[in-house]
């Protein structure tokens, strides 16, 4: 038995009582040490993708048991993405656009909020031994905004906006900052923007910059008015970014995508082994997202704290 913080219909709940997951052939027992609540696991709690069983899907952990023994004892990020391995798509790009795929904490597969979880020893990348568990927990969302960087090429000439300045817009600021781009990361509250100035960037009220002026503008929040705005500050030609799942439908004035020229571009997951060595090397800095830390069995306060407007990152403890 193990503690586990699970979703169900009715909601959520920490359990004390729950089934510790088997391993299967190729895969790995991890222990988890730390957990990250991004907005997709409060997504997940509404309803998104009507996922039931353990939450969670960002985490660094301990392997505790693996048939491939190098692993057994090392501190571990993961994949989180689990593909059939082959079908076309496994077999060429990886796991991510699986048909058949299940995704951590997301679609039919246990999550990270719990004292276990399993993944496929594939998907396992070992945390060098100098970062600490509350770094490398940022991996999946860095690799998330790292994936910007593998569909379209950002000048270091770019004008780039970044409407949003939550967990994943303040990552994808500094991502996109670091080839000497001008980035502005832009809210709606001047509150909101107080972390992104005390890391070095710019930061301006959504409303503030004139429109038509971005080369590349990244949707980060994940709302439609935030949407409407990053339409509006595109110039002609430029390319739209949609970072953030839209849990409901959003309505957009196509008609400005099509005089415009507008390319919108959409991005999910990224790649893990650069994320852990920009985070090794101190480019990124994360130790400022971190807002609070729980116990799991704290998890409903953890939600709560991570559901409060322009709050940073909650991590969770077992
Ligand atoms: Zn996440
Ligand atoms: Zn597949």
């Amino acid at each position: 038995m193990m503690q586990a913080l699970t979703v169900d219909p009715s909601g959520m709940r920490y359990r004390a009582d729950y089934l510790r997951p088997l391993p299967l052939p190729g895969q790995a027992l991890i222990r988890l040490l730390v957990g990250g609540i991004c907005t997709t696991d409060l997504e997940v709690v509404k309803g998104y993708a009507g996922f039931q069983g353990v939450l969670g899907h960002e985490f660094a952990g301990l392997v505790v048991e693996c048939e491939d023994e190098q692993w057994i004892g090392r501190r571990v990020v993961g994949g989180i993405n689990l593909g059939c391995g082959r079908c076309a798509v496994c077999l060429s790009e990886g796991p991510e656009h699986c048909p058949d795929r299940t995704v951590l904490g997301i679609i039919g597969h246990e999550g990270a909020f719990a004292d276990y979880l399993t993944l496929p020893v594939a998907n396992l990348l070992a945390v060098p031994d100098e970062l600490p568990d509350e770094a490398a927990v940022f991996v999946e969302p860095l690799a998330a905004a790292l994936r910007i960087r593998e569909q379209i090429v950002v000048r270091p000439s770019d004008q780039v906006a970044v409407v949003g300045p939550g967990r994943l817009g303040t990552l994808i600021a500094q991502v996109l900052a670091l080839s000497g781009t001008q980035v502005i990361v832009l809210g709606r509250r001047r509150e909101s923007l107080e972390l992104i100035e005390q890391l070095g960037l710019a930061a301006d009220l959504v409303d503030g910059p004139v429109d038509r002026s971005f080369d590349l503008v990244v949707e980060a929040t994940g709302n439609e008015a935030g949407l409407a705005h990053s339409l509006r500050l595109l110039r002609p030609q430029g390319t739209l970014v949609l970072k953030s799942t839209f849990a409901g439908r959003a309505t957009v004035d196509l008609s400005r995508i099509v005089v415009d020229e507008i390319r919108i571009v959409g991005s999910r997951c990224g790649p893990f082994a650069p994320a852990l060595r920009l985070l090794g090397s101190g480019a990124i800095r994360v130790q400022e997202m971190i807002e609070g830390q729980y116990r799991l069995q704290d998890g409903a306060d953890a939600f709560e704290h991570a559901s409060r407007p322009g709050v940073r990152k909650i991590l969770l403890r077992p």
